[in-house]
């Protein structure tokens, strides 16, 4: 009789049973592949060292290769041996034992099924609140990619804003002034940030004309990502509608839905340079809207509203009384000469908050700092500033090292503005990666004005495409080349992706040359 002896781990046993069948790694995977199932190299190397555990039907396949019982390999603890289960004398246990000291702590490793006496426990299914939410840029084609990069591929990541990744460095000056203070950050600032942040923001905000902005309609967040789940949380009953536009950016579908909120897509047109289109938004308030999201300069198409569409824009939340959300994180980074106006300029007697950051202006996605500045009509939004305030103090603040470079980052030269002007990094990117699409038989795209990202149109028919994810699946396996399924901004049809153009002139060449190559022979089945 074989039991699980406490402590031992799944990578106990498997070392254990592969060493009594005289089995080597290379041995489970060819094991694996007769019996029509695959494993991969990492895959095994991982589960041997500890480092994950599989799922509970790869479970069953090491079980059926190594001949023992699928109950003792996942670690049932009381588990009775069957006739086929090894049995393993207790010397041979404790070397086993001895081999997994120097592996890493059961806290450290990443689980992906149980292992511990879990054969009777009931199961825990993620929260009903989270049935519509959407969150695609890092979804099942991205966990894809993370299985292959795990097996030793290398993937060309044109999937996220992630800017260090591609060599954007962070102004010294920056850095030098974190430094400086951070033995200052040690606490917690007041909940909605230091004085000298949001000073510092107010400032800002009020150069680029926002109306009625005070200091304790400023917040500072963990990323501007933060400010919008506490401004859906903060507004939305059940049930409440919010015009988002479509493509969206996904974060703000999935909190408005996650809030209770009904999120309702207002389309840009792409004939019309990816504005919004007025009539459609127009058409799609109801009694029930609350508010209306403006994302300006745009993700992910790149697009910069003129001042004569946001008018519309206001003028229809004026007709209809709604909150104005405007996310402006792209508002340093608009090029070709293109003014950015801000929504809350229009709209001086109309409730409307307006987000930006770092994150992208300062090639600082990791520090998380970003900022949400109230203004125009305070008194119909006193109840709501009640909630976040409510909500702010409940996650009592913002990173504090990050709030203390808000006031160094906003003033002074503006490195980002050599990135963005004809010889600068993202403009030659732009111009190269527009062109370059374009010329690809079967791709269109509108250029970019600002921001870091395109989004080009496919010809369905041409390449019989019917699924944007599949698209992206085939692209990623045959190229390694992970881009966004149009899908993932709430886009209806599978015709669109997106890019994210970051990466030097050398590789964005490179990756469109290996599009344009599978572009060539591509028909979805
Ligand atoms: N809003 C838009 C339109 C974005 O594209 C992003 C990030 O890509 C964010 C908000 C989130 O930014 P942060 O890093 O400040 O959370």
């Amino acid at each position: 009789m074989a039991q699980n002896t406490e402590h031992e781990s799944f990578a106990d046993r498997l070392k254990t049973a592969m060493a009594h069948r005289g089995l080597k790694q290379s041995d489970m995977i060819r094991a694996a592949s007769e019996l029509g199932s695959k494993l991969g190299k990492s895959q095994v190397s991982q589960y041997v060292s500890g480092k994950t555990v599989p799922r509970r039907d790869v479970v069953a396949l090491l079980a059926r290769i190594l001949d023992v019982d699928e109950g003792w390999l996942e670690g049932a603890a009381s588990l009775q041996a069957e006739p086929n289960t090894p049995v393993i004398p207790n010397d041979e246990r404790a070397s086993a034992r001895h081999e997994a000291a120097d592996q890493p702590s059961d806290s450290d490793r990443q689980h992906d099924a149980p292992t511990q006496r879990s054969t009777s426990m009931r199961e825990f299914n993620k929260s009903s609140k989270l049935d519509n939410v959407l969150y695609d840029v890092r979804g099942p084609i991205t966990d894809e990619a993370a299985r292959m990069e795990a097996e030793g591929q290398r993937i060309l990541k044109l999937n996220i804003g992630n800017t260090a990744p591609f060599g954007f460095r962070t102004p010294d000056e920056v850095i030098e002034d974190m430094r400086t203070q951070l033995t200052d950050c040690e606490g917690y600032s007041e909940a909605r940030g230091l004085f000298s942040a949001r000073k510092a923001i107010m400032q800002y905000a009020q150069l680029k004309g926002i109306p009625n902005v005070s200091m304790d309609g400023i917040y500072t967040g963990n990323g501007v990502s933060e400010l919008i789940q506490l401004c859906m949380n903060a507004l939305l009953n059940n049930g409440d509608e919010i015009l988002i536009p479509m493509p969206d950016y996904p974060l703000w579908t999935a909190c408005a839905a996650l809030a209770g909120g009904t999120p309702v897509h207002y389309v840009c047109d792409e004939q019309a340079e990816w504005n919004p289109d007025i009539a459609d938004i127009e058409s799609k308030v109801t009694p029930r809207t609350k508010a209306i999201v403006i994302i300006n300069p745009n993700n992910p198409t790149g697009a910069v509203y003129p001042r004569e569409v946001l008018e519309q824009i206001v003028e229809i939340a004026r007709k209809h009384q709604l909150m104005i959300f405007s996310d402006e994180i792209y508002d340093r980074l608009v090029m070709d000469g293109f003014e950015h106006v801000s929504t809350a300029t229009l709209a001086p007697d109309l409730p409307c908050v307006t987000f930006s950051g770092l994150s992208k202006s300062h090639m600082v996605c990791g520090f998380r700092i970003g900022w949400m500045v109230l203004s125009g009509n305070k008194r119909c939004m006193k109840d709501f500033m009640y909630g976040v305030n409510m909500l702010s103090n409940m996650r009592l603040c913002s990173n504090v090292p990050s709030q203390s470079i808000v006031q160094t980052a906003l003033g002074g030269h503006q490195s980002v503005n050599n990135y963005i002007v004809p010889g600068g990094r993202i403009y030659e990117q732009r111009n190269y990666i527009y062109e370059a699409l374009n010329a690809i038989d079967g791709v269109t795209a509108v250029k970019p004005k600002a921001a870091f990202y395109i989004f080009p149109k496919l010809d369905v028919e041409k390449f019989n495409i019917t699924s944007d994810e599949q698209f992206a699946l085939d692209l990623l396996h045959e190229k390694r080349i992970l881009i966004t399924r149009g899908g993932g901004f709430a886009w209806p049809e599978p015709d669109h992706f997106r890019i994210v153009f970051l990466p030097r002139m050398g590789v964005l060449q490179e990756a469109v040359e290996d599009l344009a190559d599978f572009l060539e022979h591509y028909r979805q089945r």
